[in-house]
């Protein structure tokens, strides 16, 4: 058995929930869990630079997705110019997906065989094939510190019967991935981890047998997938509850593509270590900014003379140093700035809420931070 190659080591338990506080080791440093995974879709988090990262928000991991890199600039020019980490100037972890969501979600045609997908880039139309064995190939390539297995993304709903199918050829691909990660790390000089991913849409049932099979790789950690699909947002949570006494304790859970700021601590309840979501940069963008008193709609016009910061609360660069009515205005004005300083602040409000999770399960007083945070959301706004 080769020795685990990224370790996970839990330095508090809550009492009553599930969560707990953990430390994941990785070659490109040690990163506090639970943790909040800013998205880098094309080695880059829209907006920022990895100085403002890693620096300024001290971002430990990134994710960033194989799809979009495979297809652009392609793996095979990043593993020659030294791999992700050089070619992106990133000195922290990197998480890369398995691609399978993205060619699922935005690629045209697509056909899914039991040897894998053949799908046409958005790009260009070209076709291209991913298989268990390329996909970690193009991860490795990257030089990526963890690394998922392909799997089939069903959309929401689907019947049982296709669900069934589905989650059991994300099965096989998951065993094709893993043995041929294990052939291929066995001389490497550096350290990676492969997580499968758990699939079987919204049914318990194919959750739990999906989970139970996947033990059978002792991988370094687990993926929770398939949510953030459509489905009613309780649904994910409920999904992610029917592994959780499944999954090993001692090995990090991922929960893909979730959630909004109020739904962080009831994943990490629910026994999630890690997240990712593209929403705190992408509402950013939008004009759509959380804060520690609620969601602040930038574009109103009861922010146009307002020279308070978004979040008297926060102290990221854009709170301490600009006002609601001069963010408003770089909205409406169209100007680049904006973009950057709205992104830094919400990045910063999820790391900020990872860490008051975190605090709260070392202190043992999750149950009263959840319960805040529910009264919170019920809160009329
Ligand atoms: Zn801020």
């Amino acid at each position: 058995m080769m020795p685990p190659q990224v370790t996970f080591q839990i330095v508090a338990e809550c009492s009553t929930t599930r969560a707990r506080a953990g430390l994941l080791h990785t070659p490109h440093g040690v990163i506090e869990t639970p943790v909040f995974m800013p998205v880098g879709t094309q080695a880059t988090v829209k907006g920022l630079n990895q100085r403002d990262l890693a620096t300024d928000l001290g971002v430990k991991i990134l994710l960033a997705n194989t799809y979009h890199l495979y297809l652009r600039p392609g793996h095979e020019s990043i593993r020659r110019m030294g791999g992700l980490h050089r070619f992106m100037s990133w000195p922290n972890a990197i998480l890369t997906d398995s691609g399978g969501f993205q060619v699922f979600s935005l690629s045209g045609l697509r056909k899914i065989t039991d040897q894998g997908v053949v799908f046409q880039s958005h790009l260009n139309g070209d076709l291209h094939t991913f298989t268990p064995e390329s996909t970690v190939d193009a991860q490795l390539a990257f030089g990526s510190d963890v690394l998922m297995a392909l799997d089939e993304c069903p959309a929401y709903p689907v019947s049982h019967e296709y669900a069934r199918e589905s989650m059991r050829r994300t099965l096989r691909w998951a065993h094709q991935a893993n043995n041929h990660f294990l052939s291929r790390i066995a001389d490497s000089p550096t350290r990676h981890a492969l997580f499968p991913i758990v699939q079987g849409s919204m049914f318990p049932d194919l959750r739990r047998e999906c989970a139970t099979a996947l033990l059978d790789l002792d991988a370094d950690g687990y993926a929770i997938g398939g949510l953030s699909v459509g489905e009613p947002r309780p649904m994910s949570l409920e999904t992610v509850e029917a592994t959780e006494n499944v999954l090993p304790r001692a090995k990090p859970r991922y929960a893909m593509g979730v959630g909004m700021p109020a739904e962080l601590s009831e994943y990490v309840a629910r026994g999630i270590d890690m997240m990712d979501c593209v929403l705190p940069s992408r509402n950013a963008r939008n004009g759509y900014l959380f804060t520690s008193q609620g969601r602040v709609i930038i574009k109103h016009a009861r922010y146009k003379e307002d020279e308070g910061p978004l979040d008297p609360h926060c102290t990221c660069y854009t709170c301490r140093k600009y006002s609601r009515a001069y963010m408003r205005h770089l909205f409406l004005s169209g100007e680049i700035l904006y973009a950057s300083l709205a992104t830094r602040h919400n990045i910063c409000r999820y790391l900020d809420i990872m860490r008051e999770i975190r605090q709260a399960i070392i202190s043992n007083s999750l149950p009263e931070y959840l319960r805040c945070a529910r009264l919170a959301v019920a809160a009329p706004e």
